[in-house]
């Protein structure tokens, strides 16, 4: 349920809701809007509960969560909520970009790439330490080093960096390094990872399971929300559906569809989303079109002998014609490129 408290509500009127939430074995989030404070009630709450709610000083009244998710609805929260990390900005009417490549390779690889991506425009880094291989005989990334690397490449540009984290137990040693976890599309439902994000202070990007629906990606959010971590951001990377003439299936409805139920910003990753570079361009234009708040776009200095995901991989200058484009198609839809 949600508890929306009078204006003006004080602090001991609040800490006396979400004492009375408590006692009763319930857990409160409080959520403080521009316009209002509300505190949304999440487990198995019984209908009695709600009626001793209403009669609590500074409540102004009670309503139920009809979604299945509860604190990433807009009914909780109906402002956006907007994502800073570093230089990147992700919703609130800027389209945050993250761009580099698919895995962290070497020295050079990364610094080059970060160089060109910060110069077409992309505050965000993105580069894989952590690498979640189909097959265990694929480059599994430089782990550690790759860290390392990828915080030498913040030093020099002031990117945020973002990279992906695969088991709970790595959750403290890839936070040390990075600036926003991605949570890959194979881990989406990997619960225990996303109470451990949740658990932390940096923000996420959760990336959508090939065979998850979006309820599903909300409820997978709701873990990390519910573990106290409110900066998460959902990526719409392509589904798995009987076509083949791209690696996956990238559904642009999703954008509008999740901007209109839950207030976490959502971004779009054109490079899995079709698997060949020569699509990403167009798709990228598409998702700043539809709204999207983000990109997530990889780029390499030389795709075509990249270690990973290289047929997806645009080269700089390619990075910068779409940056180009995409920064035409924001202002024609009322946005700008963070
Ligand atoms: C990636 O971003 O390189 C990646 C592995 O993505 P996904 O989890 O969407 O497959
Ligand atoms: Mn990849």
């Amino acid at each position: 349920m949600i508890i929306v408290m009078k204006a003006g509500v004080s602090p001991e009127q609040l800490a006396q809701v979400t004492k009375r939430v408590e006692s009763l074995g319930l857990k409160p989030h409080v959520i403080e809007g521009t316009e209002r404070t509300v505190v949304a009630v999440v487990g198995a709450e019984q209908d009695a509960t709600v009626s001793g709610m209403e009669t609590l000083p500074g409540v102004a009244k009670v309503l139920p969560i009809l979604a299945p998710y509860k604190v990433a609805s807009r009914e909780v929260q109906p402002e956006q909520t907007v994502i800073t990390a570093g230089p990147l900005v992700i919703g609130g009417g800027r389209v945050g970009v993250i761009a580099g490549p698919c895995s962290v390779e070497s020295r050079e690889q990364i610094l080059a790439s970060a160089r060109a991506v910060k110069a077409a425009g992309a505050a965000g880094l993105r580069g894989g330490a952590f690498k979640p291989r189909t097959s265990p005989y694929s480059f599994q990334g430089l782990k550690e080093e790759g860290l390392r690397l990828l915080a030498e490449a913040r030093e020099e540009t002031g990117q945020a960096v973002v990279t992906e984290v695969v088991a709970p137990e790595d959750v403290p040693l890839v936070a040390r390094y990075a600036d926003v976890l991605q949570i890959g599309a194979r881990n989406m439902q990997n619960y225990r990872l996303l109470e451990a994000v949740g658990r932390c202070d940096k923000a996420v990007l959760l990336k959508r399971g090939p065979a998850a629906t979006v309820d599903e990606m909300l409820l997978a959010a709701e873990y990390i929300l519910d573990g106290g971590n409110r900066q998460v951001m959902l990526c719409e990377r392509g589904i798995r559906t009987f076509e083949s003439h791209t690696r996956f299936t990238l559904p642009l409805a999703t954008v509008p569809w999740l901007q209109a139920r839950t207030h976490l910003p959502v971004v779009i990753d054109p490079s899995h989303g079709t698997g060949h570079a020569n699509l990403v361009p167009s798709m990228a234009a598409a998702a700043v079109a539809a709204g999207a708040d983000g990109l997530i776009i990889e780029v390499h200095p030389d795709p075509a002998n990249a270690a990973s995901d290289g047929a997806q991989t645009l080269d700089f200058t390619v990075f910068e014609q779409t940056m180009d484009t995409c920064r035409r198609v924001a202002q024609a839809v009322g946005r700008r490129m963070a």
